[in-house]
């Protein structure tokens, strides 16, 4: 399984590129930055789109992507969300007024895209690739995901604040190989992240120590503003298994 890092979010490019993965090159999970970060014959190959939760900096490629790809297939694009984010996006986004309702488009019964839903701890499969979606702590509703594929499976958050399920299924889950985390602010901004349920490095510390398996955690979702101070705090932590995920790298696990 490749996981290419399409928007870290946090990365300093000037793009700034906003939350977006894509796994083995057909499925996005979640859609920051999908037209931006990607050349056009690979959004072409773009079939599923996995969405965590309806904020801006996890779908705002979406209307472009439907736009870019318009055409140049029979089937319709998906996009998998849980019933909450799947109403945020058909009231905010698809709603003829912001953008056209590509669910009737060109024709209700032939749509450029489609919403599934998903459902918290129920599993769906994708080309040979599990998700499980988890339910975690954000100001709207929002799923992380465990992904798997053979002996390989890596554990994304998604935003969250201090959470609880999304670790007992990590520690439940013998092939996990790494866990993308978010972390949005600088520790001196901990009451701010708080109230808009996000984490700063000693909240992240926290959250690592739920973790009882040995394997690499990356951060993601760093505030542009605050780069620089994360990324002292999260050094000044000490602990060998944090990094950063790194923009436009792509992970493979066997
Ligand atoms: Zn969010
Ligand atoms: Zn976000």
């Amino acid at each position: 399984m490749d996981i290419r890092i399409v928007g870290a979010f946090g990365g300093e490019s000037p793009a700034h590129r906003m939350t977006c993965f894509v796994v083995d090159g057909t499925t996005a999970l979640d859609a920051g930055s999908l037209t931006r970060g990607l050349e056009l014959e690979d959004q072409y190959r773009i079939r599923d789109i996995i969405i965590s939760h309806s904020h801006m900096d996890h779908i705002t490629s979406l209307p472009f992507l439907v736009e870019n790809v318009f055409g140049r297939t029979e089937e319709a694009l998906t996009i998998h969300c849980t019933r909450e984010s799947m109403a945020n996006i058909r009231k905010n986004m698809f709603n003829n007024d912001t953008w056209p309702d590509f669910t009737k488009i060109p024709e209700k019964h032939l749509p450029s895209i489609q919403f599934q839903e998903i459902t918290a701890e129920v599993a769906f499969e994708l080309r040979g690739v599990t998700y499980l979606p988890v339910t975690v702590d954000h100001i709207v509703p929002t799923v992380g995901f465990l992904v798997g594929s053979h002996d390989s499976a890596v554990l994304y958050t998604s935003d969250t604040a201090p959470t609880k399920r999304i670790w007992e299924i990590a520690n439940a889950t013998p092939t996990l190989k790494a866990v993308f985390m978010e972390c949005s602010f600088g520790n001196a901004m901990e009451k701010i992240a708080l109230i808009s349920k996000h984490l700063v490095p000693t909240l992240v510390a926290e959250e690592v120590k739920k973790l009882k398996r040995d394997v690499p955690v990356y951060l993601y979702h760093l505030k542009p503003p605050h780069i620089g101070v994360i990324r002292k705090e999260v050094a000044a932590l000490g602990n060998p298994n944090l990094g950063f995920l790194e923009q436009d790298r792509t992970y493979t696990y066997a």
